[in-house]
């Protein structure tokens, strides 16, 4: 893992662009003095109370998904054995990237691609090195080898100002792995916002050299995220405790059948109900 002090150089204020440096608790803006608190593992450019969480429902997923991103290997095993990733991953992607490049997944969650990654997120999970916001983030213009974002684009208030905010902080040639969602239901995380189509995708990312579009997560999934949705609605008899107990029996049972995917990627007309597509480009 890199330090924030093997990144500071980077690192800018979010408030004035100024440059970071060390303080005795944590680093300050070089320009306006701003101090940004930090631990011997996180920089704290937001504080966890001050972030966007507006809607916290109580869901059982919700807290189920909470509780598993404390451990970032149950995280990722869960990850892929519920659901079925047939596209090429973001680790894949950034392979060529030597040790050390400068990589920042943003909205990581708990998730470690690679040792050397930058995780940054709105909250402080296990392995964040960075509480940000993704609107304003706290990295120089043309500092960044690569930016990974899954799942995260969705949940933003202003996607296109995030985007934007991707292409800033990535050099020229600069790599982007994103991936969003189309057919899902609505998961908020806190919130939910946003779907693209293949469409939507390209003209949200037009900025960008296109090199890779795809499908990331195919139609069984899809299908199977639908059906358990609308099975767990239909036998809850409108009991909310039941409904949430329903959605993940049946996302368990589901699983299997999830696999079915790894023969359908490869069929023309499965983009249409695709549960997740991923874009790489180069800035
Ligand atoms: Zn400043």
């Amino acid at each position: 893992m890199q330090s924030v002090a093997h990144i500071l150089h980077t690192l800018r204020c979010v408030s004035c662009s100024g440059n970071l440096t060390k303080a005795t608790d944590g680093y300050s803006c070089s320009r306006c003095n701003r101090a940004y608190r930090a631990t011997d593992s996180c920089l704290f450019v937001i504080e966890p109370s001050s972030s966007l969480h507006s809607e916290r429902p109580d869901g059982i997923v919700f807290r189920l998904k909470l509780w598993v991103k404390k451990y970032p290997k149950l995280f990722t095993v869960l990850n892929h054995t519920l659901g079925t990733y047939v596209g090429k991953s973001a680790k894949q992607c950034i392979s060529s990237l030597p040790k050390g490049s400068v990589i920042v997944n943003i909205g990581s969650g708990a998730e470690i691609i690679r040792e050397d990654i930058i995780n940054v997120d709105i909250d402080p999970y296990p392995g964040v090195r960075i509480t940000a916001d993704i609107h304003t983030l706290p990295f120089k213009d043309s500092s960044v080898d690569a930016v990974i974002s899954e799942s995260v684009l969705e949940h933003v208030k202003d996607p296109i100002r995030a985007v934007a905010e991707m292409r800033r902080i990535l050099k020229p040639g600069g790599l982007l792995y994103i991936v969003v969602p189309f057919i899902i239901g609505y998961h908020s995380s806190p919130g939910d916002y946003y779907r693209w189509t293949t469409s939507g995708m390209r003209e949200l990312l037009k900025e960008f050299k296109e090199q890779e579009l795809g499908i990331a997560v195919g139609p069984t999934n899809a299908l199977t995220y639908i059906l358990r949705e609308w099975l767990a609605t239909l036998f809850s008899f409108n009991s909310n405790s039941l409904y949430q107990i329903l959605v993940v029996f049946f996302m368990v049972l589901f699983a299997p059948v999830n696999l079915l995917d790894h023969f359908l990627k490869h069929y023309a007309s499965s983009p249409v109900i695709a549960h997740l597509y991923y874009f790489i480009g180069t800035k």
